[in-house]
């Protein structure tokens, strides 16, 4: 009898956007009148920089011909790519990273769902309240938690991010061996400064513990204080990995390429106390379980760095970055505590209210689709995620119309 593994069974089903889009068909239906704006994805809505176009086409008719024709390569990653990122995305910074800890992949959400596999069952995993799901989900399935409870599950060790501590992770009072942190934040917006940051980095090597740091929108960071790379922090490369995509830099949601940079130095024990470098078992994985990015496409990443596309990827992220500006303004106009949006494509909207009830109530009297906080974490109850990731005009649209239907409540509907 095939018998399945019975952590799966203990997986919450993914309402969250099945949800969202339910109560979206059902409104339409009812009422095919309304036009809807979408606040509510993740994803990009401009196309791909015209040099990341020009190298994939270039790079499509180079398999047209035998003479320049490439089959499988480098499990993790062509040369020319790793390189270019190493020295731009790191060195350039001042962080020393070489081009062999660098592993090109299909997409940081797989990354930073396998990367757990190397680690055993009984470790302790810290992740924060609000969170990008795939963190929580790929530790059920591997059988390091119990079943789900008063919406949490027992054995992770929460980190809950508040209007209290500025949404921004606390350190632990009980231990934890694997640390999951994203910043800037899906879904809150909120950064992590350098004095934050090294504050774990201090914390892991102190525990021998492992930060698993996911920088997605990095690109977003236009606040000169804050940094772009966990190894700028003193320390970091000793304790730290980190995940980054082509995703939201550079509109490859579609196309998918990523990469983890994995230090030589950082360490993980054997029971016995002896070190092993966290490198070496990655570099282990992924050359048994993965066979590369396809070459256009990693030709198409590459072109991310050329001085055009370095000018049109700026251009892009402008574009969000704009139209952040504007739903974050809005909202404080309207005197709704929002964070994010300043340095990050979202913002994370104090509802004080249940906030599937302001979802329906937005979707309803203003025609916006947002996404409910409570679908992150039980944190994110009374909280809304808005998404930057739209044109000008629907997101001037869309908080003109918030903004009409909120002074038509109390004033102070908010805040109740
Ligand atoms: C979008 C996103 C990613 C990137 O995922 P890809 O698989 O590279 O498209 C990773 N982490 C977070 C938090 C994200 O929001």
């Amino acid at each position: 009898m095939i018998k399945i593994n019975e952590h799966h069974q203990k997986l919450q089903a993914s309402y969250l956007f099945a949800n969202i889009n339910k109560r979206v068909r059902e409104f339409q239906q009812k009422h095919p009148e309304r036009d809807l704006i979408w606040l509510g994805i993740g994803d990009v809505t401009q196309p791909l920089p015209a040099a990341c176009i020009s190298a994939f086409h270039k790079a499509v008719d180079e398999l047209a011909s035998a003479r320049t024709f490439r089959g499988y390569g480098p499990e993790q990653g062509y040369d020319f790519l790793r390189e270019t990122i190493a020295s731009h995305d790191f060195q350039l910074r001042g962080a020393d990273i070489q081009a062999d800890e660098i592993f090109v992949s299909d997409g940081a959400k797989c990354d930073v769902g396998n990367f757990q596999e190397l680690f055993a069952t009984d470790i302790r995993v810290a992740i924060t309240d609000p969170v990008y799901p795939v963190y929580v989900d790929t530790n059920v399935m591997a059988g390091r938690t119990e079943a789900f409870q008063d919406g949490r599950y027992p054995g992770l060790v929460y980190l809950d991010c508040t209007p209290e501590n500025g949404y921004s992770p606390q350190l632990p009072r009980e231990p934890a061996d694997l640390i999951y942190l994203c910043s800037p934040n899906n879904p809150t917006g909120a950064t992590m400064t350098r004095e934050q940051l090294q504050a774990w980095v201090d914390y892991a090597r102190e525990n021998r513990s492992l930060i698993l740091f996911d920088a997605a929108y990095e690109a977003f960071i236009r606040d000169d204080q804050l940094v772009h790379s966990i190894y700028e922090i003193p320390g970091a490369q000793d304790v730290a990995v980190e995940f980054r995509s082509f995703s939201k830099t550079a509109g490859f949601t579609g196309v998918r390429c990523a990469y983890a940079v994995v230090p030589k130095r950082c360490t993980a024990y054997t029971a016995a106390g002896k070190p092993v470098s966290v490198r070496d078992l990655w570099l282990r994985r992924h050359t048994t379980k993965f066979n590369g990015v396809s070459y256009p496409v990693q030709r198409a990443a590459e072109a991310v760095y050329s001085p055009e596309g370095q000018q049109e990827v700026r251009k892009l992220i402008d574009y969000y970055l704009t139209n952040a500006a504007y739903v974050r303004e809005s909202f404080q106009r309207m005197g709704v505590a929002c964070v994010g949006g300043d340095n990050s494509p979202y913002i994370w909207v104090r509802t004080d209210r249940d906030s599937w009830e302001f979802f329906d109530f937005l979707l309803d009297k203003a025609g916006v689709v947002c996404t409910p906080g409570a679908g992150f974490g039980r944190c994110g109850e009374r909280h809304i995620r808005i998404s930057a990731f739209n044109s000008y005009e629907n997101i001037q649209q869309a908080m003109q119309r918030i903004a009409g239907v909120l002074q038509a409540q109390s004033p102070s509907s908010l805040s109740r």
